[in-house]
């Protein structure tokens, strides 16, 4: 469990087709760790320190062309809320992302040399923060409105309304 920052540099960490794997906790992850709080805010149930557990990959690598390479793949475990029954529900992720690290001497990098939609760009530096890296995968990889899969707590909602997360956060913003 580690409460520091991860710095690295990108493209030499390519060129060396370096590795490395860890597990990052609550703690690496103030921002999803607030944003799970703020799912459970309504029904006052405290998210413990077991609510996020992210395991990681990182692997670097250079092809053929010299152009360098992350692969970040995530396995993680977060405590969310059932949007239908309102009880707690842990979802799993499973992402994989391979990154194509710009030059930064080359300003106008060339995405044409991209032909697969699966690589995304990042930008070369001397100081990438992998945790925050890590961070903001899986928050934009969770579900908006999550809700078990089986039937839970039907009689919860009204004639099949769905209940806005949002819509609530506004009327107690009004009030
Ligand atoms: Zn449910």
């Amino acid at each position: 469990m580690s409460t520091h920052p991860l710095i690295i540099d990108n493209l030499a960490f390519a060129k060396k087709n370096e590795r490395i794997e860890g597990v990052l906790s609550v703690a690496d992850c103030p921002r999803l760790f607030e944003l799970l709080q703020s799912n459970f805010a309504d029904e006052a149930i405290k998210v413990g320190r077991d609510a996020v557990v992210i395991n990681y990959i990182l692997q670097g690598s250079v092809d053929a062309v010299d152009q360098h390479y992350l692969r970040l793949m995530i396995s993680a475990k977060l405590l969310t809320i059932c949007q239908r029954c309102l009880s707690e529900m842990p979802i799993s992720l499973k992402l994989s992302y391979n990154y194509l690290i710009g030059e930064s001497e080359a300003n106008d990098v060339e995405v044409v040399d991209i032909d697969s939609d699966d690589v995304d760009l990042q930008e070369a530096s001397q100081v990438m923060d992998v945790f925050k890296l890590i961070e903001d995968e899986v928050i934009m990889a969770m579900p908006i409105a999550p809700i078990h899969d089986e039937d839970c707590g039907a009689g919860v909602m009204q004639s099949g309304e769905k209940p806005n997360p949002f819509a609530v956060l506004k009327s107690l913003i009004k009030s």
